[in-house]
C-alpha cells in the first residue's frame, strides 16, 4: 500500500536547517508495520541530509556550505535571479531520502536526525512524505 501527506515548512533563515525527524515519525508511527518512506522535495533551492543535530555541527555545515559555495560569489544565474548559490548547493544535496521503518518506527541510528535544509529561504516550503508497506 502506498499512503502519501504533504508537510508544509515557514522557513526563517536564507541558509538553515530544520530537523523534521519528529514529523516523519509521526506520520510513521499512524501507518505502524514495515515499509520504506521516502520524502521529497519539489524544490530547486533545498535540500534534504541525514546527520546528527547537534548545535556545532549545524553550524559546521552552514560553514561548509559557505566554503563550497559562497552566497557573496559571481555567478551567472544571479543576472536574473539572486540565488545561485542555492541552486548549486541544492545540486550538491539531495531532493529526496528513502529510508526503512519496522513496527512503525524509522530505522534511524541512534545520532541520525533527518533535516531540511533551506538554501533561499525565508520561504514557505512543501514536503511530500510518501510510505510503502
Ligand atoms: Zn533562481
Amino acid at each position: 500500500m502506498i499512503k502519501q501527506t504533504y508537510l508544509s515548512l515557514n522557513t526563517k533563515e536564507r541558509r538553515e536547517l530544520i530537523n523534521i525527524t519528529d514529523k516523519a515519525s509521526a506520520f510513521i508511527k499512524e501507518i505502524g508495520g514495515s515499509g520504506l518512506l521516502n520524502i521529497y522535495i519539489p524544490h530547486t533551492t533545498a535540500g534534504i541530509l541525514i546527520n546528527e543535530d547537534e548545535e556545532g555541527l549545524k553550524r559546521d555545515l552552514l560553514g561548509l556550505f559557505e566554503k563550497l559555495v559562497p552566497e557573496s560569489g559571481k555567478y551567472y544565474h544571479n543576472i536574473i535571479d539572486n540565488n545561485a548559490d542555492a541552486h548549486q548547493l541544492s545540486v550538491i544535496l539531495k531532493n529526496s531520502v528513502c529510508l526503512p521503518f519496522s513496527d512503525g518506527r524509522l530505522l534511524l541510528g541512534t545520532w541520525q536526525s533527518i533535516f531540511f535544509v533551506e538554501l533561499d529561504g525565508p520561504r514557505n516550503r512543501q514536503l511530500v512524505m510518501t510510505a510503502l508497506f
